[in-house]
């Protein structure tokens, strides 16, 4: 590199901010200003408002049909999987899968692609007899066969940066976590058996995991599931066998909308991919500073991973993006390095001034 790169030296200069802050955390995406506003007057009505609104109410059932109605178009949704809404997160989900699908005495397979699939895997260890394929291309484009009921998938790893580019090549029912990928692409229903997602990400607020899950896969659940975690128990009762997440339900519509007004799927498919290339172009035109440890058959479009030669340069490239108004841009704690976060929400500002501050910050101390 000719340029006079930058590497441990403190700045000499404080950043200029690049505009409003804009934040790029992996655990929470941001809203659109218009969704955002949107949510803000449903909490301030005074007569029916969000925060208030009764679940038995004919507001709050319109408000959960939306929903489904625009999930089922917005991927494609065949008429014999359900879609159900639980409390809580993803996390949740680790257990419930097993304990839904696998009754008492059943097998799965999960594929262990980094930290996301190790909790999940974890989990599952206590509900069933689990058996571990590692994510490299030549195990799951060929898996031994399995006497199995699904195989389990993390379709992108959030703390990782790395996200399946094509599915594992088992005949068996895919289970997938799609936490921080839904609704940027359409899952192959041919192929899946149960996706699953909290909201947080690319759709919401936290509060509110989907489950999509075809019929015949959940007829025979673990007997001690608890009731209200029972998948074809929400299944039979519309997902109210108690007080849903009203808030998050809310939020949910509120973004489905935003995003079928952009266009759908299709589009933040598009968007994703030409962010995610814009990052990544700024990390492959800067080696000797930028460096992405992940396989570029493996690189995550919606969380760009990588890191910088020495911990004082990556902690004088976080310290200059947050003075700059780039925010939560650390990687994972269990990973560390730098993580770019390209949720649906984000604006086309953000990336523009995340990848105009790469870009300086490579040129040295008053570039930027
Ligand atoms: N799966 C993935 C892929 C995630 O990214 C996360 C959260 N970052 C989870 C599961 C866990 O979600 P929650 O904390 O909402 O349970």
């Amino acid at each position: 590199m000719s340029t006079p790169m930058r590497t441990g030296a403190a700045p000499t200069t404080q950043p200029a901010p690049v505009g409003p802050p804009f934040g790029f955390s992996a655990s929470a995406g941001p809203q659109p200003a218009e969704v955002s506003a949107r949510i803000a007057d449903a909490c301030r009505r005074r007569d029916r408002g969000i925060l208030a609104l009764p679940f038995t109410s004919p507001e709050y059932r319109d408000i959960q049909r939306k929903v489904d109605e625009l999930l089922r178009q917005m991927l494609a949704v065949p008429p014999h999987f359900d879609i159900l809404y639980m409390a809580g997160g993803a996390s949740a989900q680790f257990a419930l899968v097993p304990l839904n699908l696998l009754g008492q005495h059943g097998r799965a397979l999960y594929v262990d692609s980094g930290h996301w699939a190790r909790r999940a895997i974890g989990e599952a260890r206590r509900y069933g007899d689990i058996a571990v394929i590692s994510a490299d291309a030549s195990v799951i484009d060929s898996p031994a066969p399995q006497a199995a009921l699904y195989c389990h998938y993390t379709s992108n790893e959030t703390a990782n940066g790395l996200q399946f580019r094509r599915l594992p090549a088992t005949p068996l029912p895919l289970v997938a976590d799609m936490t921080s990928d839904l609704l940027t692409a359409s899952p192959d229903w041919s192929r899946h058996g149960l996706v699953y997602a909290g909201t947080q990400k690319t759709l919401g607020v936290p509060g509110l995991c989907i489950v999509i899950a075809r019929r015949d896969l959940i007829a025979a659940p673990h007997p001690l599931t608890p009731r209200v975690m029972t998948y074809a128990a929400l299944a039979s009762a519309a997902s109210r066998l108690c007080t849903p997440p009203v808030f998050a339900m809310y939020a949910a519509l509120c973004m489905l909308e935003w995003i079928m007004g952009e266009g759908g799927v299709a589009i933040m498919q598009t968007r994703l991919t030409e962010r995610a290339q814009a990052v990544y172009r700024c990390i492959d035109d800067t080696p000797a500073l930028y460096r992405c440890a992940t396989d570029s058959a493996w690189r995550s479009l919606v969380n760009p991973c990588f890191d910088l030669p020495d911990e004082a340069t990556r902690q004088c490239f976080l310290e200059a993006a947050q003075t700059s108004g780039l925010r939560d841009l650390a990687g994972h704690p269990d990973v560390g390095g730098v993580r770019v976060s390209l949720y649906n929400g984000l604006s086309d500002q953000a990336v523009d001034a995340l990848t105009g501050f790469m870009r300086a910050f490579a040129q040295g101390p008053r570039a930027h």
